[in-house]
């Protein structure tokens, strides 16, 4: 016989996948509906409900999209920005930089309001790009996971957006679940996340929601919307009342998104987010004890990834090898300008727990002190 599947057990404590709570796995492991067997229909329809609510939203086209957060992002520039429109990109890490990159590929003029990686958008600076000329939308990141900022002012962003005719779009992958995210009353026309995130669930799907006037601008579209896959009209044919095949959900996935969000809903999401928080302090005061400060200040600190600033003298490399070889940890490592500067700490969902920061403190003391 070919040999089994054998991974090492690793605790995710990095910026994702995170951990999957075991329900989830277990979910993952029922067998198979037929994609248009009633009894899955209605598994859809409960999915939609429950990230309605994790949303707080009332959107009528909330669903998952088929793939990671990646093609949530993708979706927002396809089906909502045209060659041509001016968009406008806030970018303070690697994230907004793809949201920036993926708009120009489409034809899109974009320009980026650029902020140095570990800090927050100004909205003053997009309330100028605003007035300088019109824009088709305001693209931002809520939870910026390459440097561990929490976007302040997005009720303002938003309204800003408004003033001026423009569309409010929001990646929320890293965020749902995990802090305080209010579609509805924050006047987010387009929102995306992921399940790898705080969702406690397996990469493969972005959950995703839509106003109604992100729908009325898609009804009233000059150009056809370049991608197939990703088109919401047809994607909402196949998730809405028509149930017309479009592709085949990913039938594990959404069992396990309807388990992740259950759970999510059960313990609350008041409580999920005061969790995340409570993790995250606890990391704090035993990184501070370890003499190891953190990149972002307290105000604009996402508290489900924590960048930490790496010592002088400590080579990351082969500090984030130890981990993986003597104590099965996965911790992330910066991106971009942060490369080789900052450890990313992620405590998300399942994940967020006083034990598995204990782990991973213990493992940090052991290898800090064999460097000095
Ligand atoms: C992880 C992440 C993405 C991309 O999601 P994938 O699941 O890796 O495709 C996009 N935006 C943010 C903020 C993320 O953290």
């Amino acid at each position: 016989m070919a040999s089994p599947l054998i991974v090492p057990p690793r605790l995710l404590l990095g910026p994702g996948p995170s951990l999957c709570a075991p329900e989830v796995l277990r979910a993952m492991a029922t067998p198979l509906l037929g994609h248009l067997d009633p009894a899955f229909l209605r598994i859809m329809d409960v999915t939609k409900e429950r990230l309605r609510s994790a949303f707080r939203t009332k959107n009528r086209l909330t669903l998952p999209l088929p793939g990671t957060g990646s093609a949530g992002t993708e979706a927002i520039i396809v089906n909502f920005i045209e060659p041509g429109d001016r968009v406008i990109v806030g970018v303070n890490g690697v994230f907004g930089g793809r949201l920036a990159d993926q708009a120009r590929r489409i034809g899109a003029r974009v320009e980026t309001i650029d902020v140095p990686f570990g800090e927050a958008i100004d909205p003053d600076a997009i309330e100028a790009a605003l007035k300088r000329e019109r824009a088709a939308a305001v693209v931002i990141v809520h939870a910026e996971t390459s440097t561990g900022v929490l976007q302040p002012n997005i009720p303002e962003i938003a309204a800003s957006a408004h003033r001026h005719g423009a569309l409010f779009l929001l990646d929320c992958v890293t965020s749902l679940g995990g802090t305080p995210l209010e579609i509805d009353a924050w006047g987010v026309d387009g929102a995306y996340s992921g399940t790898q995130k705080c969702l406690s669930v397996p990469p493969g799907l972005s959950p995703a929601t839509f106003s109604e006037t992100a729908m009325a601008k898609l009804k009233a579209r000059t150009t056809p919307i370049p991608s197939w896959y990703l088109d919401l009209s047809m994607i909402d044919a196949y998730w809405g009342s028509e149930r017309a095949y479009h592709h085949t959900a990913p039938i594990s996935m959404v069992y396990a998104l309807h388990e992740g969000l259950g759970l999510l809903l059960d313990e609350g999401l008041e409580a999920s987010f005061a969790r995340h928080r409570r993790v995250q302090d606890f990391l704090l005061a035993g990184l501070s004890e370890l003499g190891l400060k953190p990149l972002v200040p307290a105000a604009i600190r996402l508290p489900m990834l924590t960048s930490i600033l790496i010592p002088d003298g400590v080579d990351d490399a082969s500090i984030r090898k130890a981990l993986y070889e003597r104590f099965n940890i996965e911790i992330g490592g910066g991106l971009g300008t942060l490369k080789g500067k900052v450890w990313r700490v992620g405590l998300m969902g399942h994940g967020a727990r006083e034990e598995n920061v204990l782990t991973l403190l213990g493992a940090l003391r052991e290898l800090l002190r064999n460097t000095k």
